[in-house]
């Protein structure tokens, strides 16, 4: 059975999860500013699965036979210096939403909601790799300390990502 608390703090999750779609899409389009083409794909596929997390949210609220509340979204920043910046500012996200799903988890546990916690593992697993995967780019960035021939091989290697919907 799903508390009122619960079902308010998983239809948020919905809004944080479409909000982090907003934000990387707003990312995208700086790199795009900044000729990045590549940095820009990464921030699109990432978008893509921030999607894929605010569905499978919004599939779950459903299955358990609540009602889905689909709430207005912020206007992300646009203020950023450099893709060092852009990186650093969505490692900072990530960890906000690794602190949402800990919450979620923390509520769940609180009211022995099992299947909840059973959903939720997904999200701790993916948030790790998440962290995982913005920590390893900052510390490109950092390493190549604003060589240009080291940012252009990495806007390379990120414009090969491809979105795959994650195998559940
Ligand atoms: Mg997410």
């Amino acid at each position: 059975m799903i508390s009122t608390q619960l079902l308010k703090e998983l239809n948020l999750q919905v809004k944080y999860e479409y909000y982090s779609a907003h934000l990387y899409l707003a990312m995208a389009a700086y790199c795009y500013s900044i000729d990045l083409d590549g940095f820009a794909n990464f921030f699109k596929v990432q978008s893509e699965e921030e999607r894929f997390h605010a569905m499978k949210f919004f599939n779950y609220i459903n299955e358990m036979d609540c009602t889905i509340d689909i709430q207005a979204l912020d206007t992300p920043p646009s203020d950023y210096v450099n893709a060092l910046d852009v990186f650093e500012r969505s490692l900072e996200h990530e960890k906000f939403v690794t602190s949402r799903i800990y919450l979620l988890m923390d509520i769940a546990t609180q009211e022995k909601e099992y299947a909840t916690i059973s959903f939720l593992k997904w999200f701790i697993d993916e948030q790790v790799e998440e962290e995982a995967s913005f920590k390893a780019i900052i510390q490109k960035l950092k390493r190549a300390n604003g060589d240009v021939s080291i940012l252009y091989a990495l806007d390379r290697e990120l414009s090969l990502r491809v979105f795959t919907p994650p195998v559940i």
